[in-house]
């Protein structure tokens, strides 16, 4: 990159606020995939508002690429700079700016650290629902971003539904406040829907103001085995059908139990075809009832083994070895694509089938974990992408899991977005007009097309 512009980008954000070594510029090549990887030439690390704003003009004027960064921990290879040029880091601008208990809202900068959060709100005795299972080290603005959801998503929505109000730097720099703190808000078109989940292509997110609520007074945390995994999944269909909305319902096979287990030897289950973990919350009796009319579901559904967990000792154990169930699939093979199909919640037992059908044809791996409540499944596929024919044959394997859930009414992506890893199936799933439609927003926003280009668009 020219050198005046570095000087220029170090005049903005201070020197060391600026990042052009080698050995620091391989650290933002990659981010939460196993399969993309590309340096930037500059990482700015700004720490407000108007640093954003001076380097985006800067950008904007010289057209250079600007890939927004939180913590990088998406999976879709949003945060690659593939065509090199400035990645712009938020993780310098964490500060909570207020939490208001009377209206139960918090107004953040975009580099918070979701569980910094959680625990702030905790001592208020508050609660912010969207919990992705980077939690421990994902930022807002990042969550913001991909509209990013969670196992609470079934009963408590996803990020969007908490997004009141947002302050944007738009590629020209120009400051854009859209939104605000009311609960209700409809004023014009619906710009706060729009950012969230636009993955960095439309601006950089700096402030965000957010609907937070009480935290329910009473939780449990179930468990049930199944030895099959297709009737584990009619079950979730039965718990809805009863009426009962659960606060998680979760699901995890054999292949990761034993992982999980392997890896941090918490005392799960390892003989498990299939686990189901649910939470019910609430006030306490109403807990009390919901659990129980759960469990005789569960029982009556096939389960092995349906019980309560005994105390919060034993809950967390389940909640922590959950969580960590990526990390447990990302280190099984040189190469995994953990998948983010949705389908709707009645057809999760046939796509499970057809999710079998399809590992068996092509022949590679393809274990199970997901956000079962919401129809939310990440089939696993492991391969080795030093193998130039695994590779290619990977493609195919992974267009016919994402066709399968189009038949079955589903979505390419519930929640880890399209970025690199999708683009190539986007008009599988939407209507070409839509797509024009937002092609055409992205050019008002972004003539130059600076912001995160090559995501979620095939170039044409
Ligand atoms: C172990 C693991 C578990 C996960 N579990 C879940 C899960 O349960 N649910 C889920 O939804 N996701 C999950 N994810 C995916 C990922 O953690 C989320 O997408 C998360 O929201 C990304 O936050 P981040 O700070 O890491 O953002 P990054 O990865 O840095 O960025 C994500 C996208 O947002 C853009 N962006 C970042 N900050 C801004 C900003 N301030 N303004 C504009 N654009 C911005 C980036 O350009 C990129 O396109 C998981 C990932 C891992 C590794």
């Amino acid at each position: 990159m020219d050198p005046k512009i570095i000087k220029q980008l170090e005049d903005i954000a201070g020197k060391t606020q600026v990042l052009t070594v080698k050995e620091d510029l391989a650290t933002y090549a990659y981010d939460g995939t196993t399969t993309w990887s590309h340096a930037p030439d500059v990482v700015v690390l700004p720490t407000g508002v108007d640093q954003i704003s001076a380097i985006l003009k800067l950008a904007n004027e010289n057209r250079i690429p600007v890939t927004p960064r939180g913590s990088g921990t998406n999976i879709s290879g949003g945060s690659i700079p593939v065509r090199g040029g400035i990645v712009l880091c938020t993780t310098k601008m964490n500060r909570v700016l207020d939490i208001n208990k009377a209206n139960l809202t918090a107004t953040v900068e975009p580099g918070v650290v979701l569980q910094d959060f959680n625990m702030l709100l905790a001592k208020e005795n508050l609660f912010y629902p969207p919990d992705p299972q980077s939690f421990l080290t994902c930022t807002i603005g990042g969550t913001v971003a991909e509209n990013s959801g969670g196992p609470l998503c079934i009963k408590y929505g996803v990020t969007k539904q908490y997004v009141l109000g947002l302050e944007v730097v738009l590629p020209d720099g120009y400051v854009m406040k859209i939104g605000g703190s009311t609960v209700k808000n409809r004023t014009g078109y619906d710009l706060v829907s729009l950012f969230t989940g636009s993955e960095g292509t439309l601006g950089i997110i700096t402030k965000i103001t957010l609907r937070l609520i009480p935290k329910p007074a009473a939780k449990r945390t179930m468990m049930a085995i199944f030895d099959d995994m297709t009737l584990a999944g009619s079950v979730v269909s039965r718990i809805l059908a009863a009426g009962i909305v659960p606060a998680k319902i979760e699901f995890v096979d054999n292949f990761v139990i034993r992982r999980i287990e392997e890896k941090m030897h918490v005392g799960l289950p390892v003989d498990a075809n299939t686990m189901l973990l649910i939470d019910a919350d609430g006030s306490l009796a109403a807990v009390e009832s919901e659990a129980a009319h759960i469990l005789d579901i569960l029982k009556d559904g096939g389960a092995q083994i349906a019980r309560l967990a005994k105390d919060d000792d034993e809950a967390n154990m389940y909640w922590k070895a959950r969580s960590a169930g990526f990390a447990a699939i990302y280190s099984a093979a040189r190469t995994v694509i953990a998948e983010d199909v949705t389908v709707p919640r009645d057809r999760l037992s046939d796509f499970i089938k057809k999710l079998d059908e399809i590992s068996k044809k092509s022949g590679f791996p393809v274990v199970l974990i997901g956000h079962a409540g919401d129809g939310n499944i990440h089939p696993s596929v492991f391969t080795n992408s030093r193998e130039k024919e695994d590779l290619d044959r990977l493609q195919d394997t992974l267009t016919a899991i994402f066709e399968a859930a189009l038949e079955l009414g589903g979505t390419l992506s519930g929640e880890h977005g399209i970025g690199l890893e999708k683009k190539r199936l986007l008009a599988k799933a939407l209507d070409p007009r839509a797509i024009e439609i937002m092609k055409q927003f992205k050019n008002v926003l972004d003539p130059n097309n600076i912001m995160n280009p090559e995501k979620i668009w095939e170039l044409s």
